[in-house]
């Protein structure tokens, strides 16, 4: 890894015990805050991915958006959003998947994809993968060319990535 990925690497702060105890949260805030980083993850994004023909990013509610926003402008793609229930005002697609305790729910417009885009679903950080392999079942809907998946964050001793469909390319910028 080159000197200033290493450096945005370094910058990610860990938060003890947020949002429950036992919990070690990757904050992305101290990141994003300084212009340098978010211009090298931008940077590194757009070089990894410009060949792909990437037509549609996607981006998850609510850290998704961040940066899933400044690599579609990049990237020259579009942005949708993937949100938790009631959020989207007009027809959506729905997918429950289970948490560690009940389950959750999310969501995406109906008419947000065709069989012509190319993805790029992305989110700050992959854990169990719960979150992402219900994305990549959204995203099936619609029988799009091909779906890329990237995070910035995985936490590798999760194997989140097992749970994933093994037909997608998965690339996480930082390794923990
Ligand atoms: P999962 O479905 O278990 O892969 O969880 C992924 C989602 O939960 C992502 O949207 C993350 O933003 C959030 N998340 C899970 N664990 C952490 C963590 N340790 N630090 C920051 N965010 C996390």
């Amino acid at each position: 890894m080159n000197e200033n990925m290493e450096s945005a690497k370094q910058s990610i702060r860990d938060v003890l015990d947020f949002p429950k105890k036992g919990i070690v949260f990757k904050d992305i805030t101290t990141l994003l805050k300084e212009h340098k980083h978010l211009a090298t993850v931008a940077d590194h994004i757009y070089d990894y991915y410009k060949d792909k023909g990437i037509t549609k990013v996607v981006g998850l509610e609510s850290r998704g958006f961040i940066l899933g926003g400044l690599f579609a402008y990049k990237l020259d793609a579009g942005f949708v959003p993937i949100r938790k229930p009631g959020k989207l005002p007009y027809g959506v697609f729905s997918e429950k998947y289970t948490l560690e305790y009940g389950f959750d729910e999310i969501q995406i417009h109906k008419d947000a994809l065709n069989n012509e885009d190319i993805v790029l679903l992305h989110d700050d950080l992959l854990a169990t993968g719960g979150t992402a392999a219900a994305s990549i079942d959204l995203i099936n809907n619609f029988n799009v060319q091909e779906t890329y998946v990237n995070f910035l964050i995985e936490l590798d001793f999760l194997n989140g990535r097992d749970r994933l469909p093994q037909n997608h390319e998965i690339y996480s910028l930082f390794h923990f």
